[in-house]
C-alpha cells in the first residue's frame, strides 16, 4: 500500500469511531505526507496550524493506533500543515523562507495552483448540469465569454453541497484555459480574504494586499456571508470591489444565501450586488444526482452496481458532498473491506452520513454546536456553572446568538445560566474585539458557524 491507500484505510477507521462533524472538521483535509518505515515515523498533513494542533492533541493516539495496525513498523507520527490553497498570505510572509522549504514541498501532493489557488480538480466537464444549476452554469459560461463585461458581479448562491465552490472553481480554470493563461484568476474564500484584510491591517502591509486583489482580471469570492458583520474586511472588500468593477474587472461571488438575506451585510455592498447577476443553485432532482454518481464511479474507473447508485440517489437528497460521501465510504467498504454491500448496510451507511434537513438555527443549536465543538457538556454552558473551560464556549455562545440571532442581551445571559444582560453584552463586545486580533478565535468562530449553518 502506498502513503494514499494507508491514509485512505486509516481516515476508514478513525471515521468509525469519532463523530461526523468532529471528523468532516478535522480529518476530512488531512493526509498522509510520508511514512519513513526506517526511522518508524509517519508525517501527518493538516491544512492549517489549528487543524494541526487540534488533531495533534485530540487524536494523536487513534491515528498511531490505527495506522500500527497496518505498518507495524511506524512508531511515532509528526503533524506538518500542508496548505491546500496555499494561502497567499503565507506567500508574503514566507517569501524568504521559500528556498529552504522546496526540499520538502516536492514531497506534498499540493495540487491547488498557488498563484489562482485554483484546483484543476474542479471542471465543467465533471460538472453535471440540471436545471437546479442550468442558470448559474450558463451565467458562468457566458462571463467566460465576455469577462467583465456582461454580468458583474456575478452573485451565485445556495445551500452548503450544492456545487457552488465546484462551479466558481470551473469557471476559473476554464477561464484560464480559454485564454491561454493570458486573464489573471484568482481564487480565494471569504475566509482567507478576511484572515488577509486582518494580517496586513495588523502588520502595515495593506498596499501589498491592496495590490494583490486589485492586480487581478478576474476575483472569485467564495462563501461571501463570513464577511457579513466584520467592519475593516468589508471596507476592505468594497473598496477592492469598486476598483475592479471600475475598470472592467470580473467579480465572481458565492454564497449559501441571496444577499438580501446576509443580515450584517452593509448596505452599500448589498446593493452593489444586487447591481449584478444573481443566480441561485437549488437542489438537484433524481437523474441529476444518479448522474453525478455515475460520472464519479466512471471518473475513477470503479465498478459499482447500479441498483446501489439508484438507491444512494434516491435517499441523499439535499447536499451533494453527503452523496459523495455516502459514494466513498461504499467504496470503501467494497474495495478494502472486501464487504458486500446489501440494503442494510447502504441504509447504515446513509444514516449515518446525512445530516438533519438544513433548518433555521435556534439559540439551542448554537449551544448545542459551540458545546459539540468545545467537547463540553451543554448542561454545563446553560447553567451556573463556573468552570474555566466553560467561559470561552460561553462567551462564544451569546456571541453567535447576538450575530447571527440578533438576540436581545437579556434574552442571551437568560439562555446562558440566567446571567445578567451587562454579561452578555461583556462576552459579545469582548468576543467581537479580539476576533480581529486573534486569529485562532476568528478560525474557531468560523468554524462554528460553518457548522451551524451545515446543519
Ligand atoms: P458548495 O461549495 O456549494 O458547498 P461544492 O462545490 O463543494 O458545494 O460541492 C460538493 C461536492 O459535490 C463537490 O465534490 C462537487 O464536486 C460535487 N458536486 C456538486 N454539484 C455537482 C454537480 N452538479 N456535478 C458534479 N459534481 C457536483
Ligand atoms: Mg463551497
Amino acid at each position: 500500500m502506498n502513503e494514499k491507500e494507508i491514509w485512505k484505510n486509516v481516515l476508514g477507521e478513525i471515521e468509525l469511531q469519532i463523530s461526523k462533524p468532529n471528523f468532516l472538521t478535522w480529518l476530512k483535509n488531512s493526509q498522509l505526507v510520508s511514512l519513513d518505515k526506517k526511522q518508524g515515523v509517519g508525517l501527518v498533513g493538516l491544512p492549517n496550524n489549528f487543524a494541526k494542533e487540534w488533531v495533534k492533541n485530540r487524536y494523536h493516539k487513534i491515528i498511531l493506533t490505527s495506522i500500527r495496525n497496518l505498518e507495524g513498523s511506524i512508531k511515532n507520527l509528526d503533524y506538518v500543515v500542508v496548505s491546500q490553497n496555499k494561502d497567499s498570505l503565507n506567500e508574503i510572509k514566507d517569501v524568504k523562507k521559500t528556498s529552504n522549504e522546496t526540499s520538502q514541498s516536492s514531497l506534498i501532493d499540493v495540487k491547488t495552483d498557488p498563484k489562482t489557488n485554483l484546483n484543476p480538480k474542479y471542471t465543467f466537464k465533471n460538472f453535471i448540469i440540471g436545471s437546479s444549476n442550468e442558470l448559474a452554469t450558463a451565467a458562468s459560461q457566458a462571463i467566460i465569454k465576455s469577462i467583465g463585461k456582461k454580468y458583474n458581479p456575478l452573485f451565485i448562491y445556495g445551500g452548503v453541497g450544492l456545487g457552488k465552490t465546484h462551479l466558481l472553481q470551473a469557471t476559473g480554470n476554464e477561464i484560464i484555459e480559454h485564454y491561454n493563461n493570458s486573464i489573471s484568476v484568482l481564487y480565494i474564500s471569504s475566509e482567507k480574504f478576511i484572515n488577509d484584510v486582518v494580517w496586513a491591517l495588523r502588520n502595515k502591509r495593506t498596499e501589498d494586499m491592496k495590490k494583490k486583489y486589485r492586480d487581478v482580471d478576474v476575483l472569485i469570492i467564495d462563501d461571501i456571508q463570513f464577511i457579513g458583520g466584520k467592519a475593516a474586511t468589508e471596507q476592505e472588500f468594497f473598496y477592492t470591489f469598486n476598483t475592479l468593477y471600475e475598470n472592467n474587472k470580473q467579480i465572481i461571488i458565492s454564497s449559501d444565501r441571496p444577499p438580501t438575506a446576509i443580515p450584517t451585510l452593509e448596505e452599500r455592498l448589498r446593493s452593489r450586488f444586487e447591481g449584478g447577476m444573481i443566480a441561485d443553485i437549488t437542489y438537484p432532482d433524481y437523474e441529476m444526482r444518479l448522474a453525478i454518481l455515475k460520472t464519479k464511479a466512471q471518473n475513477q474507473g470503479i465498478f459499482v452496481e447500479d441498483g446501489i447508485l439508484e438507491q444512494i440517489a434516491s435517499k441523499v437528497q439535499r447536499n451533494m458532498r453527503e452523496l459523495e460521501g455516502v459514494f466513498n465510504k461504499v467504496i470503501f467498504y467494497q474495495q478494502y473491506k472486501n464487504q458486500k454491500i446489501d440494503n442494510k448496510k447502504l441504509d447504515e451507511i446513509i444514516s449515518e452520513a446525512i445530516q438533519v434537513t438544513p433548518k433555521n438555527i435556534t439559540a439551542n443549536d448554537i449551544i448545542r454546536v459551540v458545546a459539540e465543538f468545545f467537547e463540553v457538556p451543554s448542561s454545563d454552558m446553560t447553567n451556573k456553572s463556573r468552570k474555566q473551560e466553560i467561559v470561552e464556549p460561553r462567551q462564544i455562545a451569546m456571541f453567535l446568538m447576538r450575530d447571527t440571532l440578533k438576540m436581545s442581551y437579556p434574552h442571551i445571559g437568560e439562555k446562558l445560566g440566567k446571567r445578567d444582560h451587562t454579561t452578555a453584552i461583556h462576552a459579545c463586545e469582548k468576543i467581537s474585539s479580539e476576533i480581529n486580533q486573534n486569529p485562532a478565535l476568528n478560525q474557531k468562530i468560523v468554524l462554528i458557524k460553518e457548522r451551524l449553518y451545515k446543519m
